[in-house]
């Protein structure tokens, strides 16, 4: 008798968990707008949100939003998908030059750049489509380049599981650059090595190399 009533108290937070995830669901299918707090910010700022040229700009700045933080909806196994093969090669991959664009989360505003990511393959290669798609899946959301760098560097590591993996990032922070200490041409440098290239002064040395090999900077 006991064990039933267990079971079905068990069962019935069951559906009360349920209940709540569909309700999760449907808000995540037709999700709230933030247009009327955009419109009550341009009033603040003085501005007239009825005037022409502002009158659509808070469903404009709601898709715009929703775009740039599109990376929010997405797992890295759903961004990998298919793209992982087996082959034997342990030579180092580098995809460099990453566009790259995000909003910084203190300010909501953009920060950009280039990623240059490798890998030491062990058994498993990604499709090089599927790097630059990794790094949009982090940047777009409200970020800190340190914390950037390093989650498109677990990503990789965990979709390929290689011997190392190397994230450098160069962006321009426009918080920075229009505003605050106004250093137009500082660029900001994140790094994360992880495996062969934290332990191998080598191995970090040829990425770094090949990087920057040619004088693109
Ligand atoms: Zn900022």
């Amino acid at each position: 008798m006991k064990s039933t009533t267990t079971s079905s108290r068990a069962g019935s937070a069951k559906r009360v968990a349920k209940a709540a995830s569909q309700r999760g669901a449907k808000s995540a299918g037709n999700p709230p707008t933030i247009a009327p707090y955009v419109r009550k910010i341009l009033l603040d700022l003085g501005e007239d949100p009825d005037r022409d040229g502002l009158k659509r700009t808070p469903e404009r700045f709601d898709r715009a939003m929703r775009y740039l933080t599109s990376g929010y909806g997405k797992t890295v196994a759903e961004v990998v998908g298919k793209g992982v093969f087996e082959q034997e090669t342990d030579e180092m991959v580098i995809v460099k030059d990453i566009e790259l664009y995000s909003l910084c989360e203190h300010h909501l505003v953009p920060f950009y750049g280039k990623a240059h990511v490798a890998y030491l393959p062990d058994r498993k290669i990604v499709g090089l489509s599927k790097v630059a798609r990794l790094v949009d899946l982090f940047a777009r959301r409200l970020q800190v380049q340190e914390r950037l760098t390093s989650q498109i560097a677990r990503a990789l590591e965990e979709a390929v599981e290689p011997k190392g993996v190397a994230v450098v990032i160069e962006a321009a922070h426009l918080c920075m650059m229009m505003r605050g200490v106004e250093k137009q041409n500082s660029v900001t440098v994140t790094s994360c090595m992880l495996g062969r290239f934290r332990s191998d002064e080598k191995t970090r040395a040829e990425f770094l190399q090949l990087v920057y090999r040619g004088g693109s900077r």
